[in-house]
């Protein structure tokens, strides 16, 4: 396909040569799920690990952040030993795009709380342990989710001392757990809190809007003992219905037994509030360094190409972009491995195509918005490791519904996450 020799993929707004690496753009014929499958889906094998390839040319590859060591610098037990509020100093390379700082906790996701960093450059990341974080390894984590390896020593922490002045009013501490919630999520958003004082009081935590200041919804959490760490979590639904995407912040207020009301700490200007976050709706659903093809490799391009290609590595992780319900987990000679999902709440199947192999999900799972779903890939009609990828309006994927553009949709997401 000579014609198109030097056209360009995108990647976050910047253009970088792609040759002529669209060439490899595969076009999905309309062919009702399972017509023309050949059944090779192969639930028994185990779950691979992600071996990456070499990326695709003009896919910019940035490395992972690499964790050497850690020290405890302000308000410490010791130089390995910390709390709640301690000042933690993270060395390494690659950290200049630290996003947040994961204290991992035990084994699980459970217990995990992330922090953003106070400060950092290439070398070095400052971060305060952050409220409800227990002892456990420590993982820097930069915008697009790459994560370093653990961090060796784990961090041991100790219980948060009572910031709190004998006799003084209360006072509320606030953690989110993550900077970002997604909707439909394994984890939704969710915050700690403590409030430091004599005896129980009376809390009351508020969802707020950013974007207007408007209180979306209120928790009454009753009588809540002094010093005792409280976790509470928000579906992203108030009444019912799903709410719109952005930043919120929890706000806790109490009134002590003097009838003294607290709040959580106001933030400084230019630092981050720990009790915000960003709700998203969706998740990107490349865990990895991508770029975006164009002409054949576009929607509606070359020959009824339903669905936008996105090259990255073969074996870069691939996660649902919305939760939902697995319709069709098939192969097929052309979309090799792929994999529909039925969007909860959004009428839209989501479609995924030329996985490494079968999806790691099966038909009629029930997905969460970024759980892992398998691997780029190129198998069927692929001469590229790449994502197919199609969204279909209700009712849905060659049942009644149409297939429409999705970059602007994947554009976004990206941007976000
Ligand atoms: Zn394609």
């Amino acid at each position: 396909m000579p014609r198109h020799r030097g056209m360009a993929a995108t990647r976050r707004g910047r253009t970088t040569a792609y040759g002529g690496l669209v060439a490899a753009a595969v076009l999905i014929f309309a062919t009702p799920a399972g017509a023309q499958g050949t059944g090779g889906a192969n639930a028994d094998q185990p779950t691979p690990q992600p071996q990456l390839s070499a990326p695709p040319p003009g896919v910019v590859v940035r490395p992972v952040p690499m964790l050497r060591s850690w020290s405890c610098k302000r308000n410490c037990q010791s130089s390995w030993s910390a709390t709640t509020g301690s000042m933690l100093r993270l060395r390494g390379k690659w950290l200049g795009r630290t996003y947040e700082v994961i204290f991992q906790g035990a084994a699980g996701e459970a217990d995990d709380v992330a922090a953003a960093p106070v400060r950092r450059t290439k070398k070095v990341v400052n971060v305060r342990v952050p409220l409800g974080a227990v002892s456990g390894p420590i993982v820097v984590s930069d915008r697009d989710g790459n994560q370093s390896a653990a961090s060796n020593p784990a961090a041991t922490l100790s219980a948060p001392v009572s910031l709190k002045a004998a006799g003084g009013p209360p006072t509320i501490e606030v953690q989110t757990r993550a900077r970002r919630a997604f909707f439909d999520a394994a984890r939704p958003a969710t915050v700690s809190y403590v409030v430091h004082g004599d005896a129980a009081t009376r809390v009351v935590v508020e969802l707020v809007r950013t974007s207007d200041g408007a209180v979306v919804t209120t928790w009454d959490a009753g009588q809540v003992a002094a010093e005792t760490p409280q976790t509470l979590s928000w579906d992203g639904t108030v009444g019912g219905r799903l709410q719109q995407e952005g930043r919120y912040a929890f706000r806790v207020s109490a009134v002590g037994t003097n009838g003294v009301r607290a709040v959580n700490a106001q933030v400084k200007k230019g630092a981050v509030n720990p009790a915000a976050f960003r709700f998203l709706r969706h998740e990107f659903p490349i865990r990895g360094p991508h770029g975006y093809g164009e002409f054949a490799a576009s929607f509606g391009g070359g020959r009824g190409h339903q669905g936008q290609d996105t090259f990255a590595a073969c074996g870069t992780p691939l996660v649902a972009a919305r939760g939902g319900k697995v319709q069709f987990k098939q192969y097929h000679s052309r979309a090799g491995y792929y994999l529909v999902i039925d969007g909860a709440r959004t009428g839209v199947d989501y479609t995924y195509m030329h996985l490494r192999e079968p999806a790691l999900v099966d038909e009629g799972d029930r997905v969460r918005t970024g759980q892992l779903i398998g691997y780029v890939g190129r198998t069927g009609d692929a001469t590229a490791c790449h994502l197919h990828f199609e969204m279909w309006t209700a009712p849905g994927w060659y049942d009644g519904g149409h297939a429409f553009d999705p970059l602007p949709s994947l554009l976004a997401w990206d941007k976000m996450s």
